[in-house]
């Protein structure tokens, strides 16, 4: 009988550990994707980019000769009218770790297994499946070090290929069309500018993995924090999606390191912090909606969307450059450098004071790599309320950090039109980029600061030295 393989979070061919088993039977299969409220609920970016990942999937398995079925609703009863019409056997999927999809996951293998369907799930989306990760106490790691030396010298398994045939079924199930799903519909405008900065589908990730190995890991240690250098591999767009998988990302590093390239081991640690953000994510999953230190729920952060400093840092007009350009680069490209990312999240939570959540709920609106586990991780870590936070009294200073990463101000020129006589084609675009109703011209003044650098400082600090926790 065939098998269906539920594809969610891993729209590849090779190195997909459930299609490779299921080809290996010689039984039919047929890749299903599912249009439920995990889909429904993500934010209008990675929606989008996940319309064009399922579209760029389902060719390729076009080109295999076979075909990605589109369905939507309940996920459980999708796949039980899917394992009725075809007379399925099995249901297999690669795991995912976000507390939406456990959940999920949890009900619709037991819904199946009761069926007598052989329901399972498989790894492949992280090196270390959460649980295989101790502490000597036999808990979770909370500090990212001491968990980098648990697994850095872990055998990891190598990257399976691309299986040679499927299958196809006698007689294919009805499908959807993705068209009609309108997938990502409140990108707008914003979406023509942002495509032609997607590298989309398996090829481009692997062609991406090649180039970074080839040219930029040997640097990758001086140039990764240097935001208008493209010194950074851009993958965090494609795992998010599983159109590469981080075991081809490690093999890749650990060649590179064998060759004596300099920033490979950087690149393996940057690795791990992602494991270390789904380690986080599947112990504490509250990590993805509360302060994960408990006292910080003290904390008097503003939460009111509607205040205009929140409205400010949405725009890219705080009058803080670096910020500002860091947001543009975001609307424009869809990604934003890892130092920006920094920088907009400590100025907002610790200038501005205002909730990191709001920091977080934007960003998964906005980009087209957003990770539950990494975004969350990663504001709280800025925030401070994260396990192995920067402290809050560490308030990054937009100013010196310019002086240090931006010396020549040649990423702000590349994202900030105003003021500039022949402002870049990048800068211009984020005017075709945003919503038409934010007004804005590359002809207005650039604005004042709303926060200034010192007095946002002495103010974050103040709140924190008066906290009641
Ligand atoms: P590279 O420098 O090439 O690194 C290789 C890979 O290592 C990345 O693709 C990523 O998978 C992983 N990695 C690198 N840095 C980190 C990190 N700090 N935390 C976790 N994994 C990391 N990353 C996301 O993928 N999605 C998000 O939604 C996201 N939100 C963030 C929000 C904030 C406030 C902060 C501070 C960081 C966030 N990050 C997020 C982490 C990091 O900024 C990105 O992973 C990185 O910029 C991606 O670029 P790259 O692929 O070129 O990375």
């Amino acid at each position: 009988s065939p098998i269906l393989i539920w594809h969610r979070r891993d729209l590849r061919l090779s190195d997909h550990p459930a299609l490779f088993e299921a080809a290996k039977t010689g039984r039919p299969v047929i890749p299903v994707f599912i249009r439920d409220h995990v889909v429904d609920g993500l934010g209008t970016a990675p929606q989008w980019r996940l319309g064009l990942g399922v579209g760029a999937f389902a060719k390729r398995l076009g080109e295999k000769g076979s075909r990605l079925i589109l369905r939507s609703g309940p996920a459980r009863e999708a796949l039980e009218a899917l394992v009725e019409e075809t007379g399925a056997g099995a249901v297999w999927w690669m795991r995912a770790y976000d507390p939406d999809s456990v959940s999920r996951d949890e009900a619709v293998k037991s819904a199946l297994k009761e069926k007598g369907v052989d329901a399972q799930s498989r790894e492949g989306h992280l090196l270390h499946e959460p649980w295989t990760v101790e502490t000597k106490q036999g808990g979770f790691y909370k500090v990212y070090t001491p968990f980098w030396r648990a697994v850095k010298d872990r055998e990891i398994r190598a990257p399976l290929g691309t299986p040679d045939t499927l299958t196809a079924p006698q007689s294919w199930p009805d499908s959807e069309a993705l068209d009609d799903w309108g997938l990502g519909a409140g990108m707008r405008r914003g979406a023509d500018v942002v495509r032609p900065h997607v590298r989309l589908g398996e090829e481009a990730a692997q062609a991406r993995l090649g180039a970074f190995m080839a040219s930029k890991v040997a640097d990758y240690d001086e140039t990764r924090d240097i935001p208008s250098v493209d010194g950074t591999s851009g993958l965090s767009e494609n795992l998010s999606l599983g159109e590469i998988t981080p075991h081809q990302c490690w093999h890749a590093g650990l060649r590179a390191r064998e060759e004596g390239k300099e920033g490979a081991e950087t690149f393996l640690q940057e690795l791990v912090w992602r494991e270390f953000a789904y380690h986080l994510m599947w112990h504490t999953p509250r990590i993805v909606s509360e302060n994960w230190k408990e006292d910080w729920d003290a904390f008097p952060w503003n939460e009111d969307e509607r205040l205009k400093e929140v409205k400010a840092w949405k725009q890219g007009r705080t009058g803080i450059a670096f910020v500002d350009a860091a947001m543009r680069e975001m609307y424009v490209t869809g990604r934003m450098h890892n130092r920006g990312r920094m920088i907009v999240a400590s100025y907002l939570t610790k200038h501005l004071m205002c909730h990191w959540k709001i920091g977080k709920d934007w960003f998964e609106d906005c980009l087209i790599d957003w990770d539950p586990a990494s975004n969350a991780m990663g504001w709280q870590w800025s925030a401070g309320s994260g396990p192995d936070a920067t402290p809050y009294f560490r308030v990054f200073n937009p100013e010196t950090q310019l002086d240090r990463f931006d010396k020549e101000r040649t990423y702000v020129r590349a994202w900030i039109a105003e003021g500039q006589e022949q402002p870049s084609d990048t800068a211009l675009s984020y005017f075709d980029a945003i919503p038409e109703r934010w007004h804005m011209s590359p002809d207005d003044p650039y604005p004042d600061p709303i926060v200034e650098a010192d007095e946002g400082r002495k103010r974050a600090l103040k709140a924190y030295e008066n906290r009641d926790f």
